[in-house]
């Protein structure tokens, strides 16, 4: 497949400046099938036509002898210019001597006159048109080693190459990822994942022709395509989708839209609008197409603002800690076993913002570790402050984010902690997140289980929301299993079963450790965890996470009823 020709859709844009009116018909004649010929009949007149087309004109043929201003004097005026320059001169001439003059001036090459064969003035504007814009691109490696797709450098001045020769052309930018190709590396090796990003080039190819397409791999697995307006790229998804390979791995995709995007923005701009629509549906394998809108341009702006602000937060002390209450279920009364410390942002001008919108990303950008050490060595303060002023504390969780996990000194960090506080493993807990697991879950589970040793008690998070096998849970390091907050959410919504949250039960009474059910909002959920044999609860039927000091009333109570 021939991947690395320079195609431009539209027709190129050539002048013709010649005061013989049967000359300029003669070359229209002979070119305008592969190109939109514009004429001049002198050359102050070719002058200004070059000037008003300098971004679209491929190539000047120029008479030497015009009235006016003769073809030698334009092409010394055109060579002086910076913006013209670049165009190429053909230079057309009866006169062998100024066929020498006009190179040195600064001619790419001559036409003879009379002229020859319409196939040798076909292939010599071919040619030159070719040449000046490979000079162009230089610089640019045009190829994808791995692909035979372009690069993206490449990409982009092509792209912005068309739409000079087509403005008023419908485009879409497009950018396509496949999902989760990681786990295709790290089962099937790279040469696997290798291998797929070719197929996956080939059919690209396929279904975005290169004659009006443009294709490139941007990186890793994220490719570009600038292409006319599609309505429906649902269609395009089934056709990659389930491309089985020889290895058997089938792939997924997930396509970020820009449509008809606005062509005064700069093309990487462009780009990046479709990348940013790819991003918000990176985690939801049930929306594989994403259009682009200008909210999520904000919600973009709206996150770098929170990343660019995060070190001025932190030295402020914007960030508090709030605790939300566990409850032991398996007596006759509720009774307060433990807390989770949950972190907020109260920030200055847009009050308080939950974790959701900024934990996810700060694991993304690594911020997340300077945070979790802050929230950490806040609670293990507070604690040792309970237990000082109230006589009186339950051990608190604190959550741990997967690139934690990779943290040569988290254990000596946490040990920092426990030991400034005079606290023990008894009274800081660790909430692991599932899906932490399932990624490399041998090196993270080598991590967890030092912890375990270490003494530290492991609540796996959101229990139910990963893909971890029966086989692998029963291998881990675990001291709870937390189930995640939507097996209550659709047991209690229209289908009134609990059938899930059972099997879950199962499986820990199987692995010996206790399930605490999150997002207990009614009394009815309340019973019907308790009937199923669920030992803790944590949720907005107790109380939603709140700062310490409303906290210290649970600590209180719990205080005098001990
Ligand atoms: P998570 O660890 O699953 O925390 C539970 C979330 O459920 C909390 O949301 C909590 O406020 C909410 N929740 C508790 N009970 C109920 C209920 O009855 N109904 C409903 N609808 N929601 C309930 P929050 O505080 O917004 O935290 C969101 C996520 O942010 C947490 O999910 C956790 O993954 C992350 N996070 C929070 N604080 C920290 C932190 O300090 N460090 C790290 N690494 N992650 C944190
Ligand atoms: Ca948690
Ligand atoms: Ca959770």
């Amino acid at each position: 497949m021939e991947r690395n020709k320079i195609y431009v859709n539209g027709k190129r844009r050539i002048l013709v400046a010649d005061d013989e009116f049967i000359n300029r018909e003669m070359l229209e004649a002979i070119l305008k099938d592969e190109y939109e010929v514009i004429k001049a009949e002198d050359g102050a007149i070719a002058y200004d036509v070059v000037k008003e087309n300098k971004n679209t004109l491929s190539l000047i043929m120029l008479d030497l002898i015009m009235p006016n201003l003769n073809g030698m004097e334009l092409l010394a005026r055109l060579k002086e210019d910076s913006e013209l320059k670049s165009i190429p001169v053909i230079v057309l001439t009866s006169d062998h001597k100024s066929e020498v003059e006009s190179l040195h001036k600064g001619a790419a090459d001559f036409i003879p006159k009379p002229y020859p064969e319409p196939d040798v003035i076909k292939a010599r504007v071919r040619r030159l048109i070719e040449l000046s814009e490979d000079r162009q691109i230089i610089s640019a490696t045009a190829t994808d080693n791995l692909t035979g797709l372009f690069t993206t450098e490449y990409f982009y001045r092509y792209g912005e190459q068309w739409d000079k020769y087509q403005p008023d052309k419908k485009m879409d930018a497009v950018c396509i990822d496949i999902n989760h190709f990681h786990i295709i590396n790290e089962r099937f090796g790279m040469t696997a994942g290798d291998h797929i990003l070719q197929i996956l080039a080939d059919r690209l190819l396929e279904i975005f022709p290169t004659d009006d397409c443009l294709v490139c791999r941007k990186t890793a697995d994220t490719f570009l395509i600038y292409c006319p307006h599609h309505e429906d790229y649902q269609n395009i998804v089934d056709k990659i989708d389930g491309i089985v390979t020889d290895i058997a791995a089938s792939i997924k995709i997930r396509v970020g839209v820009y449509p008809c995007c606005d062509k005064n923005l700069e093309i990487q701009s462009r780009f990046d609008r479709a990348k940013i629509a790819a991003d918000k549906i990176r985690n939801n394998y049930s929306v594989p197409v994403s259009v682009f809108d200008e909210g999520l341009l904000k919600t973009e702006l709206y996150a770098e603002q929170l990343v660019e602000e995060f070190p001025n937060a932190i030295e402020e002390g914007q960030f508090q800690v709030y605790f939300q209450p566990k409850f032991n279920i398996e007596g006759d009364k509720p009774v307060l076993s433990s807390a989770e410390a949950l972190v907020r942002w109260f920030h200055p001008e847009m009050g308080m913002i939950s974790p959701g919108k900024f934990i996810p990303l700060f694991e993304e950008n690594g911020l997340i570790t300077r945070l979790d050490e802050y929230v950490w060595s806040s609670v293990g303060k507070r604690i040792a402050d309970w237990k000082r002023r109230l006589g009186v504390s339950v051990p608190v969780s604190v959550n741990l984010s997967r690139a934690e996990m990779y943290d040569p000194s988290l254990i000596s960090k946490l040990d920092n902690i426990i030991n400034e506080n005079g606290l023990t493993t008894d009274d800081l807990y660790l909430e692991i997140t599932e899906s932490a697991y399932v990624r490399d879950s041998s090196e993270i589970s080598n991590v967890v289980n030092e912890l375990q040793e270490h003494g530290f008690f492991i609540e796996m998070d959101d229990f139910g929301s990963g893909y971890s096998s029966l086989n692998m849970i029963s291998e881990l390091p675990i001291d709870a299993l937390k189930l995640d907050m939507y097996f209550i959410k659709n047991a209690f919504s229209k289908s009134h079963n609990t059938k899930m949250i059972s099997i879950v039960i199962d499986i820990a009474d199987y692995l010996g450790v206790p399930v605490i059910a999150e997002g207990v909002e009614t009394e009815e959920q309340y019973l019907a965890m308790k009937e199923l044999g669920v030992a803790v609860i944590q949720g907005y039927y107790f109380s939603k996470p709140v700062p310490s000091s409303e906290f210290e009333k649970f600590l209180t109570e719990k205080g005098e009823q001990d």
